[in-house]
C-alpha cells in the first residue's frame, strides 16, 4: 500500500441520497480508504473530502436544501478546507447556473443533458493530464460543461468541451470514474489536488 495511506488523516463522505454511493465507495476502498455516507449535517464532522455523485441533480439538490447540507457544504469548502469532488449530477450542482440548486462553487458553466437522453450514453478512452494512459470515460445523460473561468484547470476535454477540471478545491467530471476500476482521478483527488 502507497505509504500516504498510513499516515493521512483524511475523512472521506459521500453524499447519500440517490445515484453513485456505493460505486465510489468501492474505488475508495480500492485505494485503500473508507468514505462514509453524508445525509445530515452531522455526517460533516470532520470532513476532509467530500464526493457529490451522479444520478438525478434536482433529487440530490433538493435534498442538500431540504436538509441544510447545502449551506454546511459552502461553509466547511470555504472556512475549513474541505475538498469537493462532483460527477455528472455532482458537477451540475457543485458548478454554476445547471440548476436552481446549484452550489455554484466553481466558475464553470454547464448545459444539463446535453448530449441527449440515456440512449445517447456513451463510453470514450480520452487523454487527461493525469497520465499519459487514457482513461475510460462513461458519459451518462451527461452534462456538458459550456464555459470554464479564468484559472480553471482543464485535465481532459472530449470534442472541445472541459469533461473534467478544477479549481480552489473543487474537482468536476462530466463522466463516471466510479463505473470503472481506473482509481486515478480518485486518487487526484484524494492525494494530489492544491
Ligand atoms: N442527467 C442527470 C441530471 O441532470 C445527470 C446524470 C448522471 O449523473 N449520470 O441530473
Amino acid at each position: 500500500m502507497d505509504e500516504r495511506h498510513t499516515t493521512n488523516k483524511k475523512q472521506i463522505g459521500i453524499i447519500a441520497f440517490q445515484g453513485g454511493v456505493s460505486e465510489h465507495g468501492t474505488l475508495c476502498r480500492t485505494i485503500g480508504l473508507e468514505a462514509r455516507p453524508v445525509r445530515a449535517i452531522e455526517d460533516m464532522r470532520g470532513l476532509t473530502h467530500l464526493i457529490v455523485p451522479g444520478g438525478e441533480s434536482t433529487v440530490i439538490g433538493r435534498f442538500l436544501l431540504q436538509t441544510g447540507l447545502k449551506d454546511a457544504i459552502l461553509d466547511r469548502w470555504k472556512q475549513a478546507g474541505l475538498y469537493l469532488f462532483g460527477t455528472c449530477a455532482g458537477a451540475i450542482l457543485l458548478g454554476k447556473n445547471a440548476s436552481p440548486y446549484s452550489l455554484n462553487c466553481i466558475d464553470v458553466v454547464l448545459d444539463r443533458n446535453a448530449y441527449g437522453s440515456q440512449l445517447h450514453s456513451f463510453s470514450k478512452n480520452i487523454k487527461t493530464t493525469l497520465g499519459d494512459e487514457s482513461f475510460p470515460a462513461v458519459f451518462i445523460r451527461a452534462p456538458k460543461i459550456t464555459s470554464a473561468g479564468e484559472g480553471i484547470a482543464i485535465l481532459a476535454t472530449h470534442e472541445g468541451n472541459p469533461v473534467l477540471c478544477e479549481k480552489n478545491r473543487v474537482l468536476l467530471s462530466t463522466f463516471h470514474p466510479e463505473l470503472t476500476h481506473d482509481t486515478r482521478i480518485h486518487n487526484y483527488f484524494l492525494f494530489d489536488m492544491k
